[in-house]
């Protein structure tokens, strides 16, 4: 069973989709524009994402883009535009795999399964205990050590927390929301908290909020640590 988010502006389309995933066994959740999937994907990240390209406040094409500016969540995309420029336009913006409209359930449940197991992570506990590195920082969550550039960070256990949270999630946006949730296990926390640890954080990697360079705020949004400063 995957957490899906369709997003789809047609009501009689909608239901289809929502019939056939949860006929599938899938939990599905619906936004019915483009603004409201991108909150519902930095709100709570699904496992997979049906994009219609027609909406009506912003175009499917952008959508895609703004999604992967925030996020790695597998995007299939429904599209009534059967040109294979489209098509190619829509892979190359980062769509997993597309449909043209019209389709069969069948199909929709096939090439949504097919593109789950082809992102499913490698849930290894191996995994979450080797050492990452992204640019010139690496974590070891086994020793509890932190470098940057050769150099070992003294953090805190939650400093500690947030930057091999960050640094397993590099180059995604995460919200304030979620860290609160997945370090802290606390989502009723006041945003600040996290703030508060990343000003030390920062600090300690001898970084600025104004002039970032691995620790990046995106307004309203959330944090970033990115690769390729
Ligand atoms: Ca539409």
């Amino acid at each position: 069973m995957a957490s899906v988010l369709v997003v789809e502006d047609d009501p009689v389309i909608r239901a289809a989709l929502i019939e056939v995933l949860t006929g599938h066994g899938h939990a599905v959740r619906t936004a019915h524009q483009g603004f409201e999937g991108l909150r519902e994907i930095t709100r709570s990240p699904p496992d997979i994402v049906v994009l219609d390209l027609g909406l009506p406040d912003l175009d499917g094409l952008d959508v895609l883009r703004m999604i992967r500016g925030i996020s790695r969540v597998p995007v299939l995309v429904a599209t009534a535009r059967d040109e294979e420029t489209e098509i190619i336009r829509l892979l190359n913006a980062g769509a997993d795999d597309y449909l043209v409209k019209p389709f069969s359930g069948g199909q929709l449940a096939a090439r949504l399964g097919a593109v789950l197991r082809r992102s499913a992570p490698a849930d290894d506990p191996a995994d979450r205990r080797r050492p990452v590195r992204v640019a010139d920082l690496s974590i070891d969550p086994t020793a509890r050590t932190a470098h940057l550039a050769g150099r070992e960070l003294a953090l805190t256990k939650r400093e500690f927390d947030l930057l091999a949270y960050l640094a397993a999630h590099a180059d995604q946006v995460v919200s304030r929301q979620r860290i609160l949730s997945e370090v802290w296990q606390q989502p009723y926390l006041e945003d600040q908290t996290v703030d508060v640890h990343l000003s030390a954080l920062r600090r300690k990697m001898g970084e600025k909020a104004r002039k970032p360079r691995l620790l990046h705020t995106v307004r309203g949004i959330g944090i970033k640590l990115v690769s390729a400063p």
